[in-house]
């Protein structure tokens, strides 16, 4: 079932396009059977559970954790030292801590900024404007530990396509300008998940994160 579903998607990405498979709440059996299958990127969103995941697997060497739910700041310590990408940064503050837990791991972490597309209330992410305003405003220059490698963005949650591809197409937008005008070393685009990658995929995905497609319904 799970190695069924993961070639069934990255059967389908172009080339340029790769697959975090979010393995939040499911056990370490069910990463070990999907990297039996080929998958090395998985995405978990709570600090906590992916340090006991991490310890677990530790033998699969050439895994690689994607931290992808919202960080709270004093969690960023637990991961910074093998993390590979963090793709929720949602504020300045975030980020200068991701810096500093770098600096203290002696590694550069690369992150992506979220992006507030979506119709619902959030306190978390950046609007596209607010997003283009921060690396106006260059405090991110100077944090020598972090790289800022793109963004992330969630679509409304609705059955509406054409709200939905609208929400990914405005992601694209800022990606483009941000890339052009202050960060020509962006390279990553993660959007789309179980209900809505075919889409993102459509509009410029580079990383798509999808667990229940693979792993079926969380567990715990
Ligand atoms: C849980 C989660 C996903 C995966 O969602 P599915 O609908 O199960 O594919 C993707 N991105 C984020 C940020 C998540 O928290």
């Amino acid at each position: 079932m799970i190695a069924e579903e993961i070639h069934r998607i990255t059967d389908a990405l172009p080339t340029g396009v790769r697959l975090v498979a979010v393995s939040k709440f499911h056990p370490s059996d069910a990463i070990r059977e999907a990297y039996a299958a080929g998958q090395c990127i998985f995405g978990e969103s709570h600090a906590q559970e992916l340090q006991h995941k991490h310890e677990e697997l530790s033998d699969l060497t050439d895994l690689e954790w994607h931290f992808i739910g919202h960080l709270q700041t004093n969690k960023v310590k637990y991961i910074a030292p093998y993390v590979s990408l963090i793709h929720a940064v949602d504020s300045e503050r975030l980020l200068a801590e991701i810096d500093r837990q770098g600096a203290k791991a002696g590694r550069t972490l690369r992150c992506l900024l979220q992006l507030h597309v979506a119709a619902e209330e959030t306190k978390f992410g950046f609007t596209p404007e607010e997003a283009l305003a921060f690396l106006e405003g260059g405090s991110w220059q100077s944090m020598t530990h972090v790289q800022l490698v793109g963004a992330m963005a969630m679509a409304s949650h609705t059955d509406d396509e054409v709200r939905i591809r609208s929400d990914f197409h405005r992601a694209r937008q800022f990606f483009e300008q941000a890339k052009r005008d202050y960060c020509p070393s962006f390279s990553e685009l993660s959007m789309g998940m179980t209900d809505d990658w075919h889409i993102a995929v459509d509009e410029g995905a580079t990383l798509i994160r999808i667990g229940t497609q693979i792993f079926g319904e969380r567990q715990y």
